[in-house]
This record gives C-alpha cells, structure tokens and sequence, in this order.
C-alpha cells in the first residue's frame, strides 16, 4: 500500500485517550467510516488479494467488523457471519471464553453459520492483544471452516495479536499501526 494512502488512512482515524479506562488511547474508527475515500480505500484495500477468489462467507466481530464485514462481504460477493458477544444471537450458537485488552467476555456465532470446508475471511476494525480474533478463530474452526486470512483495519504490533493469530497457523492483513 502507498505511503500516501497509508497516511490518509492514520489521519482518518481518531484517537480518544484514557478511553475506556485511564492508560488505553482508544483508536476510533467513526471518523475513518464517516470519511467516504476512506471507508471506500480501506474496504478496497483490505478485499485486493482476494477478488476473484471463492469466499464463501466474511465473519465480522461485533460490532464494528460488522460495518467492515459487510461492505468486505459485498465486494467479494460473499455472505456474512455474525460473531456476537453472548446473550445477543437468537438461534442454537456455538460459544467461546475470550480475553481483552481491557476486560474478558465470551462470544458466539450460529451454529449453523459456517458449514465444513467454507473458506472464511475473518473480520475486525483493530487487532490488539489478539484474544478477541483469536476466540473468533477458534469458533470458526470448531464449525470446519477453512480461514482464508484475518483482516483490520489497525495493528498494534506491541501488542503482539497479529503474531498470536500467526502462531495459529492464520494469514493476517492489516493496513496501518499504532505503537
Ligand atoms: P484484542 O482482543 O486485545 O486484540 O482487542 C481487539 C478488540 O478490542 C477489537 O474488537 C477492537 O475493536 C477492540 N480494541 C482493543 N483495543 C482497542 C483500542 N486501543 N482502540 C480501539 N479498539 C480497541
């Protein structure tokens, strides 16, 4: 990605600190969907290696993968998967323990979201410690689909998500850090 784009990207993206508690310089991302180039660049940056390959679902973690995910999942003409926090999905789910950055919750996905052998793209605005991905991961893989790649907007490399989803055998892409 260009150097140009890449900076475009970094000066869409707001950052709130001490949010949601003293010490996390939360990175928001309304900024960067409220700016029409890019929302657009981000979303077409993301889905390029992928076009004209056969994905069969886009699973998006709540709630902003949900706003990535869809626009991701219309690009490439696949469907879309919802991985919720509990309490939250109406049908029989299947569900994880996760740990946060700030906190640890569980999530769900339908259990009949994902059928064996469908390639999946994994999708989420900011990968942190990587627990939260992780759980997605683990859910998905648990249903027998096939993870094409993980992908976000924002790395914190410090962090060390990316390198916790790598070690889990999964492909990361992602378009701009923060230290
Ligand atoms: P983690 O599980 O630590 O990788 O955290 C990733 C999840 O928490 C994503 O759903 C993010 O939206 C959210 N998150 C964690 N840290 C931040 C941050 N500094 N700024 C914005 N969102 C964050």
């Amino acid at each position: 990605m260009d150097q140009t784009l890449k900076q475009t990207l970094l000066d869409a993206i707001r950052t709130i600190p001490d949010y949601p508690k003293p010490g996390i310089q939360f990175r928001d991302i309304t900024t960067l969907l409220g700016n029409p180039k890019a929302f657009r660049r981000s979303v077409d940056e993301l889905v390029h290696p992928y076009a004209g390959t056969n994905i069969d679902q886009i699973a998006g973690i709540e709630a902003r993968g949900f706003i990535l995910g869809g626009a991701i999942a219309h690009q490439l003409s696949a469907g879309f998967v919802p991985i919720r926090k509990k309490g939250k999905l109406p049908y029989d789910t299947v569900r994880v323990a996760y740990s946060l950055e700030y906190g640890v919750d569980e999530m769900e996905m339908h259990k009949d979201a994902v059928s064996s052998g469908e390639k999946v793209i994994l999708v989420d605005d900011l990968i942190a410690t990587g627990g939260t991905a992780e759980g997605a991961v683990k859910l998905l893989r648990q249903m027998g689909a096939e993870i094409v790649a993980a992908c976000f907007v924002i790395d914190l490399p410090d962090l060390g998500g990316r390198k916790k989803l790598e070690d889990l055998g999964v492909t990361v892409r992602t378009l701009v850090e923060f230290e």
